[in-house]
């Protein structure tokens, strides 16, 4: 199944930190042709430049706060742009307020890409759970692949497998900042969800299950959803 043609399927994608969105939405891209815009990424990325911007989204990002609705649209109106008619396109982590909806569908609107075929895929995750993988998750600093202590990489590793850079914590990934996240999240991303309820919108998936059970899931709904 591939998604590419004259729809411009837009899809985004919503759960709590560490439900597994971006093993998720690499998957999509690779068996289904999307293009995936990942907002964190893009942000941590302009975070790491000397501009005044990248420094002021880096005083969110490492605190674990949302970073004010303006910066987003700035910097995704400028992703999106840069996508050809007819693309799918997903955004992984957001929107992740109710601001952020109005962008969305503001983007979606100037970039013709019909609500029609919009979807929110929701990974539903237990919170215990997911603090248990964030704290498990670990980095490459040299080439970013992203393993998880003591089940893809031995038990504290220090060096990456796969280039020999060195394996770290991202700062977003501390105990203090996940317990952070996990506040942000509920008080602002879980009224995303309560604003599509309803709307028949929402592809709510069971995130506590192996990541290949996951994405048979979410193929299938998306089977129904879209054909
Ligand atoms: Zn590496």
């Amino acid at each position: 199944m591939n998604m590419k043609g004259n729809r411009n399927i837009t899809l985004c994608f919503i759960g709590p930190p560490g439900s597994g969105k971006g093993t998720q939405t690499r998957m999509l891209a690779k068996a289904m042709g999307f293009k995936v815009i990942e907002v964190g990424d893009c942000l941590r990325d302009l975070s790491k430049t000397r501009s005044a911007l990248g420094r002021k989204i880096k005083s969110y990002v490492e605190k674990g706060k949302i970073v004010p609705v303006d910066i987003i649209e700035n910097v995704l109106t400028k992703e999106v742009k840069k996508i050809k008619k007819g693309q799918p396109l997903i955004f992984d982590g957001f929107p992740r307020t109710k601001k952020q909806v109005k962008v969305l569908e503001k983007i979606l609107k100037a970039n013709k890409r019909s609500f029609d075929d919009f979807y929110l895929v929701y990974i539903s995750l237990p919170l215990k759970e997911a603090v248990s993988r964030l704290r498990k998750r670990r980095m490459c600093e040299k080439c970013e692949s992203i393993f998880i202590n003591g089940v893809t990489i031995p038990k504290g590793s220090k060096i990456c497998p796969l280039c020999h850079g060195k394996i770290i914590r991202r700062s977003d990934d501390k105990p203090e900042v996940i317990r952070k996240r996990f506040q942000v999240y509920k008080k602002q991303t879980e009224p995303v969800l309560d604003y599509y309820k309803g709307t028949g919108k929402i592809i709510k998936i069971n995130g506590n299950q192996p990541p290949e059970a996951v994405f048979k899931e979410i193929k299938k709904n998306l089977k129904q959803k879209i054909g």
